[in-house]
């Protein structure tokens, strides 16, 4: 089978350091084994979007000569695939509509001495008298749901202790990223996800979806995630600093720190000083190992 990757962005922001790794490394990884890496604008949360950041991030991957291959897909233009997806599930009863609002779960969670945000099943067998729906769950069991990450070995999940019946489709009526994620992936036909170990607890979830809707289970890498000094994982929302590329001449070599600093941090060999941009990823792709990337997430500076 031939490999193909993707890496999904959302459209929340320019790209920072954290975004990078999981560029780059999806990049190499795709490369190295002769396939297609394939891009995805995530920007079903409508609210989190930014106007200008799908072209910005396309620029900067650009820039960076992480080139990509076929069509970019939207989400935001596939809502009848993700709508298709919560009719086969609710056909088949795997999912459920919910009128609790997250007050009612925790308090609900907290009377059942239940931990964390798991869902108590509260309208698992139907909607209490007088309430209606807002969102829709997905049922799950205690069975274990798990996968073998090519990073981190093997990753299992008990969905009903550590995550309960979890939502598909929001109460604001946005698709929820999990069922988003994996029609997607099938869509694309991706193979291989590489993706930040922040979704590693998605993972699961995601593979149980894809067992209901009978669709492919790619392979995983989950890469460690870049930290700031006060060990948060980089992001908009920490306000790790964006890639900036400078214009005009030599804007080709202004990727080489930027990938440089994100091949060291994957602990890839480094090419020589003078590589310019190309023969940099060239080299990069010749001697990529995912056996090397550490396992560990870890502080870097800004
Ligand atoms: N859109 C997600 C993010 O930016 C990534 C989703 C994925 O790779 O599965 O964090």
């Amino acid at each position: 089978m031939t490999y193909r990757g993707r890496f999904a962005p959302s459209p929340t922001g320019a790209l920072h350091f954290g975004s990078l790794v999981a560029a780059l490394a999806g990049w190499l990884d795709a490369r190295a084994a002769g396939g297609q890496w394939l891009l995805r604008i995530e920007d079903l949360d409508t609210p989190r979007n930014r106007p200008g950041a799908t072209d910005a991030i396309l620029r900067t991957l650009e820039g960076l000569g992480l080139h990509w291959d076929g069509e970019v897909r939207v989400q935001s233009r596939h809502l009848d695939a993700y709508r298709a997806a919560l009719e086969a599930l609710r056909v088949a009863g795997h999912a459920y509509p919910c009128a609790c609002t997250r007050t009612e779960v925790a308090a609900a969670a907290t009377r059942s001495g239940i931990e964390g945000p798991v869902y108590p099943g509260t309208c698992r067998d139907g909607l209490p008298a007088g309430r209606s729906a807002r969102a829709w769950r997905v049922r799950v069991d205690d069975r274990a749901v798990g996968f073998d990450d090519r990073i981190r070995g093997r990753i299992v999940q008990h969905l009903e202790s550590d995550i309960g019946d979890f939502v598909v489709h929001r109460a604001d009526g946005i698709f929820a990223y999990q069922l988003a994620v994996v029609v997607d992936d099938a869509a694309q036909g991706i193979t291989d996800v590489v993706r930040g170990a922040d979704l590693l607890d998605s993972t699961p979830r995601q593979v149980r979806l894809q067992q209901l809707l009978a669709l492919p289970v790619p392979r995983h890498a989950h890469l460690p995630l870049a930290l700031n000094a006060q060990r948060q994982k980089l992001s908009k929302q920490t306000f790790a600093p964006a890639v900036e590329l400078r214009e005009g001449d030599g804007a080709d070599d202004a990727a080489v720190p930027w990938l440089r600093r994100t091949l060291a941090f994957l602990g890839q060999p480094l090419p020589p000083i003078d590589a310019g941009r190309d023969a940099l990823l060239a080299f990069a792709t010749a001697h990529w190992s995912i056996a090397r990337v550490p396992p560990r997430d870890s502080v870097v500076d800004g």
